[in-house]
């Protein structure tokens, strides 16, 4: 019998649904996560479940036998990484997960190689990798794709999940897991995940990473968003509409220097020039204040941290690097931990693990 939900509607349908109704069909029959597809599948339970399996991993992971233990777990499946966009952190973080847990990867980057050069559709190409493969990892330029990929195979003969590793300007649900396990290690010992203001900066309109995270962040209690942007780049409308439909405090501002104080997390990103639809066109407009260097350090609470979802060009200057509020380099660890936890839930190991956790540790 199927473990997992079948979507047992057309897929216009499904995708015309609200992305909190469309959760139900992607989680496993016990309601624990199958498809990996936006930010919205993740409520704070969930999210508290998966910080504490990531932790248990990672303390797992430090010996030779928990190693060996955590190698066991998934040695029996394979994982596809089919990734036609650029990445490097989203991909080896997500190759070491599997390591970890003992499952054999396989990857295309470059679909010029493959059989999509010659004219072999998306769908067609996913299909072929259920058939040598247990878990899609798939990052692509395209919106909407890992979630017609999912119901695609949900319904066909030979089902396996499907781990959205970013699409297009739209979702990149993982970083965003990421991102809020930093956040709860960060203030774990300090009252928590609440009571805290959030400043986002750089290219807000274009990044992925920011829409999913500030929906996450609406799942912990009084977080305060507050969004810096050259307005051209401002946050889109339809974020902002779920924060108010969310009772969420939120600002918008073009003053970095000015709210930094207020900061219980800086969240900067580069500017997403990939999406420009002429040439030049983020060229034109001023980013000058949206760095983040000495000036802007000397602003920042003691207690405050410096997060990016990375890659970085200068809207955060190497000089900030060695101060320990700058959290990227620590949270683009945690992603390895996270997406190993995540994997390991999708593949039911979680009690197994926490139990080995308990008994060991
Ligand atoms: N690595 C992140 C992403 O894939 C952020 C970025 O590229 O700016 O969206």
């Amino acid at each position: 019998m199927r473990k997992h939900n079948i979507f047992d509607i057309p897929w216009k349908t499904f995708q015309a649904l609200p992305l909190e109704e469309k959760s139900a069909y992607l989680a496993h029959r016990d309601g624990t996560i199958y498809h990996t597809l936006f930010a919205q599948q993740f409520d704070e339970a969930l999210l508290e479940r998966l910080a504490l399996l990531a932790n248990a991993i990672r303390a797992i992971a430090k010996t030779r036998a928990g190693t060996a233990f955590l190698q066991s777990q998934v040695c029996h499946k394979r994982a596809m990484l089919y990734f036609s966009q650029p990445s490097s952190r989203t991909f080896l973080s997500f190759i070491s997960a599997c390591q970890i847990l003992g499952m054999k990867t396989a990857e295309v980057r470059d679909t010029s190689i493959s059989s999509e050069f010659k004219g072999e559709s998306k769908e067609d190409s996913i299909r072929t990798f259920s058939s040598y493969f247990d878990l899609i990892i798939m990052r692509t330029p395209e919106k909407g794709l890992a979630e017609q990929m999912a119901w695609t195979l949900s319904n066909s003969d030979r089902p396996i999940p499907i781990i959205n590793a970013g699409s297009g300007p739209d979702q990149h649900p993982t970083q965003a897991l990421l991102d809020i396990y930093t956040l709860l290690r960060s203030f774990e010992r300090r009252g928590g995940l609440r009571d805290r203001t959030v400043v986002f900066c750089g290219d807000l309109l274009r990044g992925r990473t920011v829409r999913s995270l500030s929906y996450l962040l609406t799942n912990f209690s009084n977080i305060r968003q507050i969004f810096v942007a050259p307005e051209p780049l401002q946050i889109a409308p339809d974020v902002l509409e779920i924060l108010d439909k969310k009772g969420v405090s939120y600002a918008c501002s073009n003053n970095l220097q000015a709210v930094i104080p207020e900061a219980d997390a800086v969240y900067m990103t580069r500017i997403q020039d990939e999406w420009d639809k002429s040439k030049g066109e983020s060229a034109r407009i001023d980013t000058s204040h949206f760095k983040f260097g000495l000036n802007e350090l000397a602003l920042l609470s003691p207690r405050a941290i410096i997060m990016h979802p990375l890659p970085r060009r200068d809207e955060i200057s190497t000089e900030v690097d060695g101060d320990p509020r700058a959290m990227y380099w620590r949270q683009m660890r945690n992603g390895m931990w996270i997406r190993t936890a995540l994997i390991a839930m999708v593949f039911g190991c979680e009690h197994a693990i926490l139990d080995y956790h308990r008994a060991n540790f």
